[in-house]
């Protein structure tokens, strides 16, 4: 996913520092002023109502709930060793295509919709198509399970393969879609999204990037979509088989608390949270039209990062336990989350 994420990170959190101290300042002032100027009845008359965040303890499931089902992780495994085996799949090449024709076939029996469009890109114009295939369920709103397919373009004419990069979370979702879809769905409606161009093409920066959603979150946000939302769960690099979810500094942190707790009760919390990380990755799009997101995503690649947007993200560097560890998670929440 993210190129030079460090430097930029640390560029954000002193940016953050500096914005908290200023606004809090700022907000000091205000307050100090307000008090002086206006009585205790008028404040906060032309603001807008505070929607307080739900209390993550709330989605705990009651002990006589239906338990969660459990993805088979060595199916999931054998998805993205499927998606690897078509090769590379930059956006605009034909494996690219073949990998979305292998997506759909894999999601027969579900309603699948796809969002279609040319990207203007850095590099030039590209087809892109986001995937998006549904389970509807009796509770009105939606929780999105996503993750990107293609590869680094950039690295096009190397044998990048994003065994990890892409691979693993397509194939997780192909899996988790097997399981939900076994039975009915009294729950929210589950849309698994697959999504498009989420690489940079030349050098990744605000602009190039997040291609295909940023379409989609426009476009989602425009028909009415999005208000619909109760949860964006991306997944990103998580097949490491040296599994550690970082707790990522842009999501939404109750939902983020929920999927620790869904963790907790799955008996994976050792592999949850232990590092924070900010990142700019395929849920920002939505977070910035006010979508509850999470980025569930492992962004220590090898010693110093070293397999990441490398030849050496290849199969025997992902596991099957870890699919299984995020996928029993994922389902976990899913279930958390149908509570309310
Ligand atoms: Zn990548």
């Amino acid at each position: 996913m993210i190129q030079h994420l460090r430097n930029r990170q640390f560029r954000c959190r002193g940016g953050f520092v500096f914005v908290t101290l200023v606004v809090g300042f700022a907000l000091t002032l205000s307050a100090c002023k307000g008090d002086q100027q206006k009585p205790a009845s008028s404040q906060g008359a032309n603001s807008a109502p505070a929607v307080a965040a739900p209390n993550p303890a709330d989605f705990d499931p009651p002990a006589n709930a239906p338990a969660a089902p459990k993805v088979d992780g060595k199916r999931a495994i054998q998805y993205a060793q499927e998606i690897v085996n078509f090769g590379p799949r930059p956006i605009g090449s034909e494996t690219h295509r073949k990998v979305e024709d292998y997506i759909k076939s894999k999601l027969q029996g579900l309603q699948i919709e796809e969002d279609k469009f040319t990207a203007n890109t850095t590099a030039g114009n590209f087809p892109l198509n986001n995937i998006v295939a549904k389970i509807p369920g009796k509770k009105d709103g939606i929780i999105v399970l996503a993750s990107h397919y293609d590869t680094n373009y950039p690295l096009r004419d190397e044998n990048f393969v994003g065994a990890n990069d892409g691979a693993a979370t397509s194939g997780l979702l192909i899996e988790m879609a097997n399981q939900l879809k076994a039975k009915a769905n009294d729950g929210y409606s589950i849309w698994f999204l697959f999504t498009d161009g989420e690489e940079a093409t030349v050098n990744w920066s605000a602009q190039d990037s997040l291609y295909g959603t940023k379409h989609l979150a426009k476009k989602w946000q425009q028909d009415g979509t999005a208000a619909k939302i109760k949860a964006f769960i991306l997944l990103d690099m998580i097949g490491d088989k040296d599994l550690d979810v970082d707790k990522d500094g842009n999501s939404t942190p109750w939902l983020q608390e929920v999927i620790g707790r869904a963790a907790e009760r799955t008996g994976n919390k050792k592999y949850f949270y232990n590092s924070e990380q900010a990142m700019d990755d395929d849920h920002l799009p939505f977070k910035d039209i006010n979508v509850p997101v999470v980025d569930l995503i492992d962004f220590t690649y090898g010693f110093n990062n070293l397999y990441h947007h490398t030849t050496e993200d290849k199969m025997d560097k992902i596991s099957a336990n870890s699919l299984q560890v995020v996928g029993d998670t994922v389902l976990e929440s899913i279930r958390a989350l149908n509570t309310k």
